[in-house]
């Protein structure tokens, strides 16, 4: 919102707290991209044409509930109710909980002032989108490239922090996660390889990502090695170096950017296999394992010749052994054919992963 009257006054050779004040009765400057009155978001769909609803949006009230879900900072346990009902890496009786008396989903206690420096190339519209005030994208979704720290304000004094080295291309992994933050924040649903699901489904998953990657090794049993190996392949050191907690919305933007790169990393590693997560709703990162044991049989649903009772008890069991480790082990005893030889077994196992069935079921 503040970007955008910014603009329109620039149109008219006004200052826009002259703008809001002279001509629309508002004193303050400070409460435009968080929350507007009613008065005001009236008078500006009369003056501008557009629908109060789309005018809503352009303030952090307007993507309550999807994005937070509340602006109220002091409702007890809305760290609790956001970022600790589902989890991805960690299995969520090794999560140990936090509360904070005051907070908020996303909001840093001062916005941040970064943009797209390709975004800003066009003199006619020097934009500045809401979403980069927060620490909830690394790239523009339509440039891909990072997301730049400046000073000023576009249009009157400006400078970029590091102008000699803009503009830098940002990786695929880091373009993948922010389209899909834009896709919940445009379209108000992430399309993720299992399914689709509700944009407030994917900022909470994020924000679960991003407190289970802030847990130190110490807690976090059979997935520490996980945990450690996103943080190597991102390339900075576990929890970014942090060794008290703080809510993320709270770290320091250096350290904000290095822990949304590891989410992008652990979604890459999570969605290539490399990382075997033990949270409930990993799997939407997967693809529905497709059973590559009877993929080639011709199933007939219908016959009951004994082959075909067969290749439908194979079906069965590849099934089962996708949630059972003793039905998983006792299978690959069985398709090991009593073989001992690493190369072989190694292989095999290649084939049960590939069938969804998870590798530390046939570790012991
Ligand atoms: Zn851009």
């Amino acid at each position: 919102m503040s970007s955008w009257l910014h603009r329109v006054a620039t149109c008219y050779q006004l200052d826009m707290r002259l703008l809001l004040e002279h001509d629309l009765g508002h004193g303050r400057i400070s409460d435009l991209d968080s929350s507007l009155p009613l008065a005001l978001l009236t008078l500006l769909a009369q003056r501008s044409g557009f629908e109060l609803d789309l005018l809503r949006c352009m303030s952090l009230a307007g993507w309550v509930p999807w994005l937070l879900d509340s602006l109220d900072d002091s409702i007890p346990s809305s760290l609790d109710t956001y970022a600790f009902q589902f989890s991805v890496l960690l299995s969520k009786k090794r999560r140990k909980k936090r509360s904070v008396s005051r907070w908020r989903a996303w909001i840093p206690p001062a916005p941040i002032q970064r943009a797209c420096p390709l975004c800003l190339k066009n003199p006619d519209n020097e934009v500045l989108l809401l979403a980069w005030t927060l620490p909830l994208m690394l790239s523009c979704p339509v440039h891909g490239c990072w997301l730049e720290s400046f000073f000023g304000l576009p249009g009157l004094i400006f400078s970029w922090v590091n102008y000699e080295s803009i503009p830098r291309m940002a990786s695929d992994k880091i373009t993948m996660m922010d389209r899909r933050t834009w896709q919940a924040l445009t379209a108000g649903h992430v399309e993720l390889p299992r399914r689709r699901i509700h944009a407030g489904v994917w900022f909470r998953l994020l924000r679960t990502l991003l407190e289970e990657l802030n847990t130190p090794l110490s807690q976090c049993g059979p997935c520490a090695e996980s945990i450690r190996h996103i943080w190597e392949y991102s390339g900075y050191v576990c929890r970014a170096g942090q060794t008290s907690w703080y809510p993320y919305e709270l770290l320091n933007l250096s350290v904000q950017l290095q822990f949304l790169e590891a989410a992008a990393t652990a979604i890459d590693l999570i969605e290539s296999k490399v990382v075997s997560p033990h949270g409930e709703q990993a799997e939407l990162f997967l693809r529905e394992p497709q059973d590559w044991f009877t993929y080639d049989l011709p199933i007939d649903e219908e016959s009951t010749a004994p082959w075909q009772k067969l290749f439908k008890t194979i079906r069965g069991v590849v099934a089962e052994a996708r949630h059972n480790p003793e039905v998983a082990r006792s299978l690959f005893a069985l398709a090991s054919f009593g073989r001992r030889d690493p190369e072989f077994l190694k292989d095999l196992t290649t084939i049960f992963i590939m069938n969804g069935i998870p590798a530390e079921y046939l570790s012991h």
